[in-house]
């Protein structure tokens, strides 16, 4: 790599954090950084459901929450920390860790909400692509290791180059309500 040192907004050296891994971890997201380093961490953390933002989202009031679509068994929620513009994350209503915890309806409405999720994407915003996938375990990169969660990402190409531009606008609550009434619109009953 070439090219200046870069910083964070809080004077850490990222300038090595990029260009190296897969494309979604290149993507920069300065807005993620309150998140990483726990700001808003529940105290106890997120293992019970109490303080679990997975199990509180789908009973938060109209307006505040930011649940996109309900299902039986699971449900679609916008990342409050998206990595891209519309990312969206499709969770059961259980407290379960683990992929293999699913019982066998929650895993085929898991598939079926990760579809209608890229269709409703594809609608509203034209992606051209997407990164699917779940972190299982806080080795393998789950934020709320302990409520399974798909994350369907949106990408466009070139995203990566001009994240750092959206990055630095911040993602507004606003901009992610008026996503959220969107994408809730595009969903099909
Ligand atoms: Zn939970």
């Amino acid at each position: 790599m070439t090219g200046a040192a870069r910083h964070s907004d809080d004077g850490t050296d990222i300038t090595g954090d990029t260009g190296l891994a897969d494309g979604l971890e290149r993507l920069w997201t300065p807005h993620r950084l309150t998140y990483i380093s726990g700001e808003d961490r529940p105290e106890g953390g997120y293992d019970k459901p109490t303080g679990c933002p997975f199990c509180l989202a789908p009973g938060l009031p109209e307006g505040e929450s930011l649940v996109v679509a309900r299902g039986e068994r699971v449900f679609a929620v916008l990342n409050l920390y998206p990595y891209n513009p519309g990312h969206l994350l499709v969770c059961p209503y259980r407290h379960v860790a683990d992929y293999t915890d699913l019982d066998p309806a929650e895993t085929i409405e898991l598939g079926v909400y990760t579809q209608t999720a890229m269709r409703v994407v594809r609608t509203v915003s034209n992606a051209h692509g997407f990164n699917l996938g779940m972190n299982q375990g806080g080795v393998a990169g789950a934020g709320i290791a302990a409520h399974l969660h798909q994350h369907v990402v949106p990408r466009w190409g070139g995203d990566a180059n001009f994240m750092p531009v959206i990055g630095r606008t911040k993602v507004l609550p606003q901009l992610l309500a008026d996503t959220r009434d969107l994408f809730a619109k595009a969903w099909p009953a």
